[in-house]
């Protein structure tokens, strides 16, 4: 199959068209689909499959602190000033981190680390070491692992990321939402223009191979003009990945964003004009479309793996690693392996309470079937290669039974024909291809063959724009 080049074109339009709640597709099934009734006998029974198959690693630290909340905030998040509270958690981390590492093959091979959250530099760089030696000490990394970390820009300084640098992070990522001082304070998350490029030019210095931003476009107090400069500035950092989120206004989901003035909110029609706007500057600016919200540099390693067809989505987004098995310590944390993803525990009472018990601290899973998997594979080919090949399908999934991809989703060719006609997707015998209009809607392209969403009524995803 030939790669696609990532282009994409905006068409307001069809934006407000297909402007409904789809799943972000970091899975298939999508989160909301693990439930309390799944047994942790089923995750032990994955592990020792996944041990027997030997495929690499890839963990995930979650810590939950932070010390003031912003109003967008859509994370589960411990909000206090109280850094005594990360003691207790740390010890908890690690004895979660010692705990799987018992049930998972010493000579399984780690490439890729993330510590998310929350703000995993609420930390002091002793339990930041500490958490570090207890991975190390566990797991057995491959030299070229990809090793990131997210920071908050207002919890750090020059010496805490050279020390991040020296113990191995290799990538990092802040988020910076919009430099306009009047969307900060609004949001409660002001952060100095001048911080933000220290913070750049330290983590330069120091020698990260890979930076990444996260903007929010949507936010109170925006408009296209205020944006325009928050892009231009972005474009100046330099960054090597820029992620442009939108705002998911859900006060009855998320109770801290009722302190967002609401008649403050960008209409529709001005975030519209927002996107436009931010997609238009920063491919004018070389930016390479990745999907989903994402743009990197064209030599960065997504945009490589994106033009080569080796790019992959897991719970952690974009990535270029191949099929790894996840598994995630720490509150609110989710591991993949293969055919079962499990959530552990969200409150740090029920997360202490089941280490204590020397019990797996999982609040909920799935057990994908066969009809998972094959879904799987194709909205994720959707979501990573923007196309398809049915051939291709019907070879991967031909062992165990005879599957003509045509006949399997007959139900879905409605809903292909009418993305079709509007303009998403280009279909013939042998491939579906998504148009450059289609690719700022892939989620909702990916989404024809989603089994769950035709029975979800009451969606808890956020909108398409
Ligand atoms: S720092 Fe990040 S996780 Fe914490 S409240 Fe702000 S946005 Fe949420």
């Amino acid at each position: 199959m030939q790669h696609l080049l990532p282009t994409v074109q905006f068409d307001a339009q069809l934006l407000q068209q297909y402007d409904q709640p789809v799943p972000r597709y970091t899975s298939y099934p999508p989160a909301t689909e693990l439930k309390p009734e799944f047994e942790t006998v089923d995750f032990r029974a994955a592990i020792a499959v996944s041990n027997y198959k030997k495929t690499p690693l890839s963990l995930y630290c979650h810590i939950p602190f932070c010390d003031t909340a912003c109003y967008f905030c859509g994370c589960n998040t411990v909000i206090t000033q109280r850094k005594a509270i990360a003691a207790p958690y740390l010890s908890y981390l690690v004895r979660h981190i010692q705990q799987m590492a018992q049930l998972i093959d010493r000579d399984r091979t780690v490439h890729q680390l993330h510590w998310g959250g929350g703000t995993p530099n609420y930390l002091a760089l002793n339990q930041i070491e500490t958490l570090w030696t207890a991975l190390q000490q566990q797991f057995h990394f491959d030299p070229n692992a990809e090793i990131s970390i997210e920071v908050n820009p207002k919890s750090l300084d020059q010496q805490y990321l050279f020390s991040l640098k020296n113990l191995g992070f290799n990538r990092i990522s802040f988020g910076i939402q919009d430099f306009d001082l009047k969307v900060q304070e609004a949001v409660n998350r002001v952060q100095p223009e001048s911080m933000l490029f220290d913070v750049m030019q330290w983590s330069r210095d120091a020698g990260f191979e890979s930076v990444n931003v996260d903007l929010i476009y949507g936010l109170p107090f925006q408009t296209l003009e205020t944006y325009r400069d928050t892009i231009r500035k972005t474009i100046q950092l330099d960054p090597d990945r820029i992620a442009v989120f939108n705002f998911a206004y859900v006060p009855w989901l998320k109770p801290v964003q009722k302190r967002i003035p609401q008649a403050a909110l960008p209409s529709p029609a001005e975030k519209l004009k927002i996107l436009q706007m931010a997609i238009e500057e920063l491919t004018q600016h070389g930016y390479q479309y990745i999907g989903m919200d994402h743009f990197a540099k064209p030599g960065d390693e997504l945009s490589v793996a994106q033009r080569e067809g080796q790019l992959h989505r897991n719970f952690q987004g974009y990535t270029t690693k191949p099929e790894s098995d996840l598994i995630g310590f720490g509150v609110t944390a989710i591991s993949m392996l293969n055919d079962v993803y499990v959530q552990n525990h969200k409150h740090l009472k029920d997360f202490y309470r089941t280490i204590d018990a020397e019990k797996l601290p999982i609040e909920r899973g799935v057990t994908l079937d066969q009809d998972d998997i094959i879904r799987r594979t194709v909205i994720m080919e959707l979501m990573c290669q923007f196309q398809l090949s049915p051939d291709d399908i019907e070879e991967k999934y031909h062992l165990g039974f005879d599957l003509d991809f045509e006949s399997y989703f007959a139900s879905e060719k409605f809903q292909l024909r009418r993305l079709e006609a509007d303009g998403l997707i280009r279909l013939s015998s042998n491939h579906v291809e998504v148009t450059p209009a289609g690719r700022l809607l892939i989620r909702n392209v990916a989404s024809a063959f989603d089994a769950y969403l035709r029975q979800n009524t009451t969606s808890s995803f956020s909108r398409a724009v």
